[in-house]
Order: structure tokens, then C-alpha cells, then sequence
């Protein structure tokens, strides 16, 4: 399948008060030619769809695998589908890491979502540890195999390196091109023409200054950003460079 217009998605983690939006402001406001998502705290979500909607999706960082329930503190991905959010990032590494979440746990949570309607960004990357140890590829064969559903249908993949996010440093593009081609071979043997076509984001240290290298590789359909999404103008750099 042809290649598609590359992604660009904001993850604002735990951060953001109402006065961030401004920020959502002034990235719908520019109309960049590059798509953008944003996933605010699940606070601003009614607010952000509002503001933002018809130039932004607006998604979760995470859902619950239940439609309802006592689970006290969670939300659902019906609960986020009918505050009016496209999509949901499921298995990111902090999740993974502060909440214990194992592949099966994303998996779960991922076909909750897109039985709520949602596109789901399932988040995959090795710690700094297994790239050391030259288990990186392995790491993320395994968690591929366990975390995805039986069809690729509204799925998103974010390849971010758990070293990479949030420090500065980033793999070489030749370390990002060979792990995108692992993603994606791994993809194809599984779900054929699927996988071919399926988008798989780069995610760690997006920065406007590295964008255009590092989205520039084969098999890189996008980026997934975390720090550099909370300013507009940072952002907005990011997708021109896309
Ligand atoms: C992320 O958390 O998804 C991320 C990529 O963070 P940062 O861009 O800050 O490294």
C-alpha cells in the first residue's frame, strides 16, 4: 500500500491544567498540513474535543480493559469514546513500568478499545539494559506477539526505545530504520498485507531539531512526542518537518 502522511502525536502525560489548552489553541489554529493527535490528561478531554475536535483528534494515554465496573480511579474506553476521543495510547513504557502492566494487560485494554470505536496506539521499546545486552529486537518481537490483537484493524504501533523517552538521547536513524524494518517484517509475517500497511510511529526524545532525520526513515510513519507536545510552537515544528 502506498505510503501514508506521516502522524504526529502528542502524549501530555501528566500535565496540563485548564490553561494548556491554550497551547491545543494554537496548534489547531495553524493548520499544519501534517496530522495531529493529542492525548491531554484525561481531565481536559471533554474541554480539548470541544475546543479543538474538528482540526485535532483528541485520545487517552490509557483505558481500562472493562466497559464498567469497580475500578475505582479507571476509565473506560467507552468513557472515553463518549467524551468524544478518537483514540487511546495503550502499553506505553511508563504505564508498563509505574503500573506493572504486562503484554496481556495492553492486549486486553487494546481490544476494549477498539470495541469502543477507538484507533489504538500500542506501545512497544526495549530498556537501554536489553539494547546493551542485544536482546532489543527480541524484547520487541515478544512484546508485539502479546500485546496485539488478531487483526491489525485501527491499529497504530509507537516504537519508543524506554531509554530514549524523555532523556535527550535518541537511537542513530540507522538503529531506528533497522528496528522500524523489525516491526515490520515482524508485522507482515504475521497479519500479510496488514502489516504492510499498518503505521508504526517513532517515539523518544522527538525534538524539532531531530523530526525531520529520524521521521525521515523507511518504515517510519510518524512520531509519537511527549515533552515537545506540550508547546504549540515546538509541536507545529515538528509536524513541518514530518
Ligand atoms: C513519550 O512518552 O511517548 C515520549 C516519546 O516522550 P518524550 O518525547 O518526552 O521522550
Amino acid at each position: 500500500s502506498p505510503p501514508m502522511q506521516p502522524l504526529i502525536v502528542g502524549n501530555w502525560k501528566m500535565n496540563g491544567l485548564v490553561a494548556a489548552l491554550g497551547e491545543l489553541w494554537g496548534m489547531s489554529q495553524a493548520r499544519p498540513e501534517t496530522e495531529i493527535w493529542i492525548a491531554p490528561p484525561f481531565t481536559l478531554i471533554d474541554r480539548a474535543v470541544s475546543l479543538a475536535a474538528g482540526r485535532i483528534a483528541i485520545g487517552g494515554q490509557d483505558c481500562h480493559h472493562s466497559t464498567s465496573g469497580a475500578h475505582t480511579g479507571c476509565i473506560s474506553a467507552a468513557m472515553l469514546a463518549d467524551s468524544g476521543a478518537k483514540f487511546v495510547i495503550t502499553g506505553h513504557s511508563e504505564r508498563r513500568t509505574d503500573n506493572h502492566e504486562t503484554d496481556a494487560q495492553v492486549r486486553a485494554k487494546t481490544i476494549a478499545a477498539r470495541a469502543a470505536g477507538l484507533t489504538v496506539i500500542v506501545c512497544v521499546g526495549e530498556t537501554e539494559a536489553q539494547r546493551d545486552a542485544g536482546a532489543h529486537e527480541s524484547t520487541v518481537t515478544e512484546q508485539l506477539d502479546a500485546s496485539l490483537p488478531d487483526d491489525l484493524t485501527d491499529i497504530i504501533i509507537a516504537y519508543e526505545p524506554v531509554w530514549a523517552i524523555g532523556t535527550g538521547r535518541t537511537p542513530t536513524p540507522e538503529d531506528v530504520a533497522a528496528m522500524h524494518a523489525h516491526i515490520r517484517a515482524n508485522l507482515v509475517a504475521r497479519f500479510g498485507e496488514a502489516g504492510q500497511g499498518a503505521r508504526i510511529l517513532y517515539g523518544g526524545s522527538v525534538k524539532p531539531e531531530n523530526a525531520a532525520l529520524l521521521l525521515g526513515q523507511p518504515n517510519v510513519g510518524g512520531a509519537l512526542v511527549g515533552g515537545a507536545s506540550l508547546i504549540a510552537t515546538s509541536l507545529l515544528a515538528i509536524a513541518a518537518a514530518a
